[in-house]
């Protein structure tokens, strides 16, 4: 373990691109509920009621109350040590992303700067008239379905998430993927690699010979290609990884 655990240091220590990849599993340490853990009291619902747009446009008014209550059990949680190691990589690596499946704004509120939200952001909205976009972190926008906030628009705001059916933000994903491509270093944390096509992030950083360290209480379908996997909770591994 100390020698594997050395191996991958170094990697990290020398990489001069490094990505790391998370998923639902960081979050999950932090106490964040899962998509279908969240449902509580709305459990007469499906999950799929509240995640497309189809949904969103026939009852607004319960969708955004969903994603107010999903907004309150993510403000009540805080960062792990997983998610500050990654801001400390961040800090201390020149080229440099968190590429993350996960729209709680953990890795921001670790102090991460350089990170890209593969399935957007719980607590941003965006207008689907004009397509402005509205940082909710701080305040809720007022109204039971909000409306947009530049004058004279009046469209509706809905959550800033990918639902079921829509596609990732391409300029996220190219981003993403073209940075996946040229690094040398790939970290993944607590994502099953199955929810494509954010899963291929790996799988393209193998093909340019990154190394690939992978950091998962259980194995998944990425620890075929991992040249380092830690089999554990990312909270007691990622501070040493990341321990210069
Ligand atoms: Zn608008």
């Amino acid at each position: 373990m100390d020698e594997i655990l050395k191996k991958a240091q170094d990697a990290i220590k020398k990489s001069e691109k490094l990505m790391v990849f998370t998923g639902a599993g960081i979050s999950k340490e932090s106490g964040v509920p899962t998509f279908r853990e969240a449902g509580g009291l709305w459990d007469k619902f499906k999950v799929e009621d509240f995640a497309t747009l189809e949904s969103f446009k026939k009852r607004p008014v319960e969708v955004w109350e969903w994603y107010r209550m999903r907004r309150d059990l993510a403000r009540k949680v805080e960062p792990n040590p997983a998610h500050y190691a990654c801001a400390e990589l961040d800090n201390n690596h020149e080229d440099f992303m968190i590429a993350t499946q996960n729209i709680d704004n953990l890795h921001y509120r670790a102090g991460a700067k350089r990170v890209l939200e593969l399935h957007g952001n719980l607590f941003r909205s965006y207008c689907l008239e004009c397509g402005s976009k509205v940082d909710e972190s701080q305040a809720d926008l007022v109204g039971e379905v909000p409306e947009c906030v530049k004058k004279g628009c009046k469209g509706v705001m809905r959550p800033d998430v990918v639902w079921f059916g829509e596609y990732l933000d391409p300029d996220v994903l190219e981003e993403t993927t073209r940075f996946a491509s040229e690094c040398d270093c790939c970290i993944v944390i607590g994502t099953s690699g199955l929810v494509y096509p954010a899963a291929q992030l790996p799988y393209l950083a193998k093909r340019n010979d990154a190394a690939i360290i992978e950091v998962n209480p259980e194995p998944s379908t990425i620890t075929a290609i991992a040249d380092y996997f830690f089999k554990e909770q990312a909270g007691i591994i990622m501070p040493k990884l990341a321990s210069n």
